[in-house]
């Protein structure tokens, strides 16, 4: 018996070894790795409600590692967010959407708004937005086709900085929305203060699928109401099931984002879907 233990302990830690990037390999890698063109955006769709039509989309970033294959943010973004890197791939997003949408206007294509992620790592800086601004004078793309995601904790419950960055952001012409909404680090006290302009309603709010009872809807009822009245954009996240598609469109949430209209994809599937051919 105390052999099998063993063999399992053995078998656990490999596995771990193989999937997981230590810090360490991180470190090393992840200059070579921007360099190289390894930090890609993804794009999942958002779907508006009223008429199923693609609406615009959240870039998320993947590390496609020539020897791992394609790594989840979850298995990088927060060792990066702690040593500053995430900026640098932030960056990296930014301008493959600033690149893309540069390229469907040259094509005369209509485009969508695309949002990214905005870590608080950035605001360490002081000038945070000097580089955004440096990559965006060499697309002619306008800034309203630009939505920046922020959650409440890039400033841990400091409303006066969280507000200084939205009316930098706006100063510049791009919109805004508050992530996560919903999740244990939002309050309501943020929606007093800062004038943002979309909501994403978090994926917990979701997470019982066709499960959920009426106690759970009426919140979510209530959410959407609560963000019509301060004329925000309602976007539901994490959706999985298609009665929660239909109760959404029935209590007039503006858009959904989630595997029950199409996960995350490349640029190209993501074209396909909005423009066919
Ligand atoms: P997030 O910003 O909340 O992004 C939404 C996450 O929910 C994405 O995970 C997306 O794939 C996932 N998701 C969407 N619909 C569903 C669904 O129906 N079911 C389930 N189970 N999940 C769904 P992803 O792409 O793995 O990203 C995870 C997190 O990593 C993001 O959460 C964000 O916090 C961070 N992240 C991703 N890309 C970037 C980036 O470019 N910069 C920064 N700073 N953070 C990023
Ligand atoms: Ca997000
Ligand atoms: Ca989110
Ligand atoms: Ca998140």
């Amino acid at each position: 018996a105390s052999n099998a233990r063993h063999f399992t302990c053995v078998f656990y830690s490999d596995v771990d070894r193989q999937n997981l990037l230590s810090e360490q390999d991180m470190e090393n890698r992840m200059h070579g790795a921007l360099e190289r063109g390894e930090f890609v955006a993804y794009f999942q769709p958002k779907q508006r409600l009223a008429d199923g039509s693609i609406g615009g989309a959240e870039a998320l970033v993947r590390w496609i590692d020539p020897v791992r294959g394609l790594v989840p943010p979850d298995d990088f973004v927060p060792y990066f967010e702690r040593n500053g890197f995430i900026i640098n791939v932030d960056l990296c997003v930014f301008e493959q959407v600033r690149a893309l949408l540069a390229s469907w206007i040259e094509q005369g294509r209509q485009p969508v708004p695309i949002s990214v992620n905005m870590s608080r790592a950035h605001l360490r800086e002081q000038d945070f937005l000097t580089p955004y601004e440096q990559i965006r004078a060499r697309y002619g793309v306008p800034a309203s086709l630009i939505e920046f995601e922020l959650t409440e904790t890039l400033v841990f419950g400091d409303p006066e900085t969280f507000m200084g960055v939205i009316n930098l952001l706006h100063a510049r012409g791009y919109r805004c929305s508050l992530d996560d909404f919903g999740s244990g680090y939002s309050s309501l006290n943020v929606l007093k203060d800062v004038d943002i302009d979309t909501m994403k309603l978090d994926r917990a709010f979701f997470s019982a699928g066709d499960d959920a009872g009426q106690r759970e809807w009426d919140v979510v009822e209530s959410v959407v109401d609560l963000a019509k009245k301060l004329d925000l954009g309602t976007v539901a996240e994490g959706v999985e099931e298609p009665g929660q598609a239909a109760r959404l469109r029935a209590i007039n949430c503006d858009m959904l984002q989630g595997y029950v209209f199409s996960r995350p994809v490349p640029v190209a599937e993501f074209e396909q879907m909005l423009f066919g051919a």
